[in-house]
């Protein structure tokens, strides 16, 4: 691992500036085949040096060039950073002529990777620092630092020590198996209980934490006219924020997505239902049956002024077990639906900005997401994190169950071993290099 990688770390087009950077035992020497100004092999770490990129007599581009010896870097090796014009030309041929002098480029994610695998940072901060790039509010923007100081590294350590101790405890009494067997295991039974409540707490907690980081895969229903239109309109003025730029499998189903206070909503698109005669057709329920199993949010629109059909009543029982919200739109016409079908909803107009407000507020509601602590911002938001966490629990489960039907202890410990080794996991303590690979091949270049 230790030779010398380089990548462009800005994103290519056209801007002010770009940054080549270079990481290994090499970097500095081979910068310096390159570079006309001071002897960069002499300076002092943590310095920018003004000078040209040239190669031979040609001179590429002026450049300021920072050098960070080992071992205080990100990746824990020599580090050079070469800011240069932002053109896409100028930045391609330093690259190029770099990997001439003697450096190969980067995979997506490598100089995260040697942090971690000379020690610099564990799997939750690298996955921390992916998630700073991709954050799009500041809840999500807030977690991830946390992340990446380590508080959820602290949060998994301190269960493991707990566990530790357990272990440790019943290796005892494997080992000196005169010791009273039966108080061991009822404080065991104990303690393995509380270990699997609090997983089960944060667990519970990761539901709002995937959702301030993620945001939420939204679905506006309703039959024509009722004003789905002009209550996106509506809330996409206060905020002003949709965000186009859809990365993965989901681009066919999110139409776009708007930012209400903090929290993403993914719209579905819903365009491919024919609201009135689909929902009673038998395609057409299959299809809206899709749409509602997609969407952790349904919000319902009906008119006020029209009565409830067929359809309607059909959605609105399709939707039941749903996280969702029933608005009754323009209130200021006349009424003609009869409320008393319906159960909870928001009487409102989308033209009336203090309903927009109150319609926001019960979206944060239904989301429980309306009174978020600062501790709630800890919890893990992570789809691998959160198996792993699962996987412990399951451990831990069977571990009680075993010591409920008196198996051997030797049983329990190897339950506990392995809810150890789970949450291990999380932190990358023991991992294969193929899950390492996955995880920072989903990294941008550069990074
Ligand atoms: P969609 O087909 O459900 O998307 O409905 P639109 O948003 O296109 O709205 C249909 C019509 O209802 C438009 O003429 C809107 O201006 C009107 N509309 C929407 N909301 C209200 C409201 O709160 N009050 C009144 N009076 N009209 C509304």
């Amino acid at each position: 691992m230790n030779d010398t990688i380089v990548a462009i770390s800005t994103a290519l087009g056209k801007s002010a500036i770009s940054i080549v950077r270079l990481s290994g035992d090499d970097a500095i020497k081979i910068v310096t085949k390159v570079f006309k100004g001071k002897d960069l092999t002499t300076v002092q770490s943590h310095t920018v040096h003004y000078g040209r990129i040239v190669n031979d007599k040609e001179i590429i581009d002026e450049v300021l060039v920072s050098v960070f010896k080992a071992p205080k870097t990100f990746t824990r090796e020599n580090i050079v950073e070469i800011g240069c014009h932002g053109g896409i030309y100028v930045t391609n041929r330093i690259l190029e002529l770099l990997l001439l002098k003697g450096c190969r480029l980067a995979e997506p994610g490598e100089f995260t990777k040697r942090a971690f695998l000379n020690g610099r940072i564990d799997l939750t901060q690298a996955e921390s620092i992916c998630d700073i790039i991709e954050a799009k509010t500041a809840s999500g923007l807030r977690m991830a630092n946390l992340g990446l100081r380590g508080d959820i590294r602290k949060m998994i350590e301190e269960f493991r020590q707990e566990l530790t101790g357990l272990i440790a405890r019943v290796e005892v009494s494997i080992d000196y198996p005169e010791y009273e067997e039966e108080t061991t295991v009822s404080v065991l039974a104990e303690q393995v209980h509380n270990l699997i409540m609090r997983l089960d707490d944060i667990l519970g907690k990761t539901q709002t934490s995937a959702i301030l980081k993620e945001g939420v895969m939204t679905a506006i229903i309703g039959p024509p006219n009722v004003g789905k239109s002009s209550l996106l309109n509506a809330l996409l003025r206060e905020d002003k924020a949709i965000v186009t730029d859809i990365a993965g499998t989901t681009r066919d189903v999110v139409e776009g997505e708007i930012n209400i206070g903090g929290v993403i909503l993914k719209l579905i698109d819903t365009a491919g239902i024919r609201y009135t005669e689909d929902i009673v057709e038998k395609i057409g329920v299959r299809k809206t049956k899709q749409i509602i199993e997609q969407a952790a949010l349904i919000i319902l629109v009906f008119d006020y002024n029209m009565p409830l059909t067929t359809a309607d009543l059909d959605i609105l029982r399709m939707t039941e077990q749903s996280a969702r919200i029933i608005v009754v739109n323009k209130n200021d016409l006349e009424p003609q639906i009869n409320l008393y079908q319906l159960e909870d909803y928001l009487l409102m107009s989308a033209f009336n900005p203090d309903d927009i407000e109150k319609l926001e507020m019960r979206i944060k509601e239904v989301l429980n997401i309306s009174d978020i602590t600062d501790i709630d911002y800890t919890y893990i938001g992570n789809t691998r994190q959160i198996a792993k966490l699962k996987q412990a629990k399951e451990d831990l489960i069977t571990a009680a169950k075993n010591m409920s039907i008196k198996q051997p202890i030797d049983i329990v410990s190897i339950d506990l071993m392995s809810a150890w080794r789970h949450l291990g996991e999380i932190l990358g303590y023991v991992s294969t290099d193929e899950i390492i690979d996955e995880l920072f091949s989903n990294f941008c270049l550069g990074k």
